[in-house]
């Protein structure tokens, strides 16, 4: 160890496929980077006697050798970024440096993780990362540290100081959990099911932290849905508003945030812009497959839900997947449909996709229908921008065109232009619909052609015969399909 403050470095690994959200690669992009909130939460518990350096190769990947030598190495990664996480591991532990892994990825594939890094923190990590640094500097790192659930007082402000000002949205948390438990989604898995707020006094001097004017709440389910939750938000959203912080923000909210008018009003005066919702499915059949009945609970009538939303100046960006088991031919063209329908600003179409550690994950491998199951260079692929599972009875050819065609409807020029008129009718700033729409847009149309490459290289493993060769290298084939 050096003699020196002991220096830790923080890393975001990339991942090739879902490169286009490079901030250089594009000025709408800029939009698309997100600011990696775990390694600053992590900075964030490090004590001062610690240096600490983050590293986001979404912004570019730097060369390492130039660095000063880091007495620790930790990275944080989605499953999409383990197989670079990887490939940093080795390159570190080459030189002698200990790495120790943490979440989602690493909680869910344990073994995998514990196989290729010094040791694997599960969980959450406030509870057991001070001494994870205690043990490295005393030379006794430990295999594995399981942080459990953290208590809500034990969640210190991330540190919104060490990255670059590239990014337009800031980031920041402030719930943990969620209680709905829809089969396709790791949030209950890994945070567990009881719905964690933090005190809103913590939020508003954090939220003031943070440097850049526009924030992205990264809850999974910012609001809630039961009333004690509901009141929460809007002691927040006051404490907010008093706060007069300037900022505006977007986040994630199910889709009853539009049945309370003084929690949108307020939204609003707390510097809302816009939310994500998640529809998932434009069909009954989808929602009860997915366990998300939810959105449709009471009759629910979701185009006058999103209307009341906009009607408060907040835009809406609807999230659907493609490829549940319900679905048929002719789905990308009832999704594009059910959102022009519905009347939201933006859309998000996603491969429904089974992520290690979820009921989906447990049920499509029951099934022997993971496709990409070559691990864990395939994790590459579960960005969600690419089908990884065999459909019960679509083929890779039909899915891949409804994704095409569910797109290329939503984001025709025609369209976009008629939602623009219609949001600045109804009195919605058109900036960030043109931004988000154009983005989209672009990305659409570049993951279409990478679709035919994906197919040509990889559409074998989609056979109904199924099974794959098993393990290999297809680097060369990955960065073929990121051109
Ligand atoms: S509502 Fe959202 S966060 Fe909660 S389980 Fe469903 S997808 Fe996950």
């Amino acid at each position: 160890m050096s003699e020196k403050s002991p220096h830790l470095l923080l890393i975001n690994p990339s991942n090739v496929l879902a490169s286009m959200a490079k901030a250089s690669g594009s000025r709408w992009n800029r939009f698309r980077a997100w600011k990696p909130l775990s390694i600053m939460a992590v900075a964030g518990l490090t004590p001062p006697e610690w240096s600490v350096q983050l590293i986001d190769e979404t912004l570019g990947i730097p060369d390492y050798d130039e660095f000063e030598r880091p007495d620790l190495v930790g990275m944080t990664a989605f499953t999409s970024q383990a197989n670079r996480a990887y490939e940093l591991a080795a390159y570190f532990r080459s030189r002698g440096i200990p790495v120790v892994m943490g979440g989602i990825h690493a909680t869910m594939c344990v073994d995998e993780a514990s196989s290729r890094v010094d040791s694997v923190v599960t969980r959450e990590a406030e509870g057991v990362w001070e001494q994870v640094l205690t043990d490295v500097l005393a030379g006794r790192l430990q295999r594995r540290y399981d942080g459990g659930l953290a208590e809500i007082d034990e969640i210190r402000p991330a540190r919104h100081d060490l990255l670059p000002p590239d990014y337009a949205f800031g980031a920041i948390q402030t719930t943990r959990g969620c209680q709905l438990n829809c089969n396709f989604c790791s949030v209950p898995i890994f945070n567990g099911s009881k719905y964690r707020q933090r005190p809103a006094a913590d939020i508003v001097k954090e939220f003031r932290s943070i440097p850049e004017n526009r924030v992205l709440i990264v809850d999974d389910n910012f609001v809630g849905t039961g009333a004690a939750q509901i009141r929460r938000a809007k002691e927040l959203f006051r404490a907010l508003a008093d706060a007069n912080t300037g900022k505006r923000w977007i986040g994630q909210v199910t889709v009853n945030f539009g049945d309370d008018e003084e929690l949108m009003t307020l939204a609003k005066r707390s510097g809302c812009i816009g939310c994500f919702v998640g529809f998932e499915s434009p069909t009954s059949e989808g929602l009860a497959e997915i366990n998300k009945k939810f959105n449709v609970l009471k009759d629910r009538d979701l185009r006058a839900s999103v209307r009341r939303i906009q009607a408060h100046g907040i835009m809406v960006v609807g999230s659907f997947m493609i490829g549940l088991d319900v679905d048929t031919p002719g789905i990308g063209d009832r999704i594009a449909a059910a959102a022009d329908w519905y009347g939201v600003d933006n859309m998000n179409v996603l491969f429904y996709t089974p992520l290690p550690g979820t009921r989906l994950w447990d049920q499509m491998k029951g099934q022997h229908r993971i496709a990409m199951d070559s691990f864990p260079s395939d994790w590459q692929y579960y960005t969600l921008t690419y089908p990884v599972a065999r459909h019960q009875t679509m083929s890779l050819s039909e899915i891949i065109a409804e994704m095409i065609t569910c797109n290329g409807t939503y984001y025709s020029l025609r369209n976009i232009f008629w939602r623009m008129i219609t949001g600045l009718i109804q009195g919605r700033s058109p900036f960030y619909g043109v931004i988000a729409n154009f983005s989209s847009r672009r990305n659409s149309i570049a993951f279409a052609r990478r679709y035919a490459k994906f197919e040509e290289l990889e559409g074998w493993r989609f056979s109904r015969s199924g099974g794959t060769s098993g393990p290999r290298d297809n680097r060369g084939l990955l960065s073929d399909l990121a051109r």
